[in-house]
């Protein structure tokens, strides 16, 4: 079919069919990785610059797939959200957390939060509160062990509705992370009225990250912003240990990134932990 319609879409026809016939496969497969089993959490540690301690990890999600092999999010994610299975797959993701720090907890790591990343989809679907509240209880885990991350984005499309929810989800006792921080358009008035404890920098501000650079005014002013509002400062996407000092200097609270940990799968992620203990 030759289109004649918006300015330079015909340009694109010949990849769009043949990715349009891919994201169909895609799909379908989606619909059956549930049942199959076929999703895996991965859990990256987070890190407190006051004692370098491990404060808690969050759950980023893998596909499995038979044929593939693993999938990153970036991947699936927006034909998740596209098709609505973001729905179903995210209460897998939360249940596994949910079932994950709930072990841990009693293996004695009752400090940590475990992080779960909501999908704008998720945050729109009326069941949202309900459905967190019933995993904490199914997993017999207190509420004050998840914290949930929410883009900046989501959190400020439709504000008044976000804040409806979020003061809900914050009365279950979850505590809310802001992400992507800095990548959105936050009027500072909203900023204030969100009740969220966690600021999460966008990683673009950190990959460029050298003294003097925009990128470390932006995080300064980010750090200042932060501290006015009470809020928690974490950086994500820390490679260098250049950056991990310089953000610590900076004044962030919490370091995330490829430099400290990667994310891995719990057996690897709690040899990795129990290794840093025997230091
Ligand atoms: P995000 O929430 O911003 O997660 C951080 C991403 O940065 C993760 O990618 C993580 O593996 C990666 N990362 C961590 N440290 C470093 C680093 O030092 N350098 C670099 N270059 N990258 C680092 P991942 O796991 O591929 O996830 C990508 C995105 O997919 C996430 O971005 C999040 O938006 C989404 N996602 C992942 N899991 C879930 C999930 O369970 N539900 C939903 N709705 N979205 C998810
Ligand atoms: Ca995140
Ligand atoms: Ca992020
Ligand atoms: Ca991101």
């Amino acid at each position: 079919t030759k289109s004649t319609g918006r300015n330079g879409y015909h340009f694109f026809e010949a990849s769009m069919n043949i990715n349009a016939h891919n994201q169909l496969q895609v799909i379908q497969d989606l619909r059956t990785a549930l049942e199959r089993k076929e999703f895996r959490l991965h859990y990256q540690p987070k890190f407190s610059t006051t004692d370098g301690v491990v404060v808690g990890a969050e759950a980023l999600l893998r596909w499995q797939h038979p044929i593939r092999g693993i999938v990153a999010p970036a991947d699936f994610i927006s034909l998740a959200e596209k098709t609505g299975l973001i729905v179903p797959i995210g209460e897998w993701v939360l249940d596994e957390a949910c079932r994950q720090m709930r072990k841990w907890y009693d293996e004695g790591y009752q400090q940590w939060k475990i992080a779960v990343n909501l999908s704008s989809v998720q945050f729109s679907n009326d069941n949202l509160v309900e459905m967190v509240k019933e995993t904490l209880a199914r997993n017999n885990l207190p509420a004050t062990s998840l914290m949930l991350e929410v883009t900046e984005s989501t959190a400020m499309h439709n504000v008044e509705a976000s804040l409806t929810i979020l003061e809900q989800l914050v009365s279950l006792g979850v505590e809310i992370s802001i992400d992507d921080f800095g990548t959105g358009y936050s009027s500072l008035l909203y900023l204030k009225r969100l009740p969220a404890t966690e600021l999460k920098i966008d990683r673009g501000f950190i990959r460029d990250l050298a003294h003097g650079s925009d990128d470390a005014s932006i995080v300064s002013a980010i750090v200042a912003l932060g501290r006015s509002l009470n809020l928690r400062i974490v950086a994500e996407g820390v490679e260098t240990e250049k950056q991990q000092e310089y953000l610590t200097t900076l004044g962030c609270d919490t370091l995330q990134g490829y430099f400290m940990g990667h994310p891995m799968a719990s057996e690897q992620f709690m040899a990795a932990i129990n290794a840093l203990k025997a230091v």
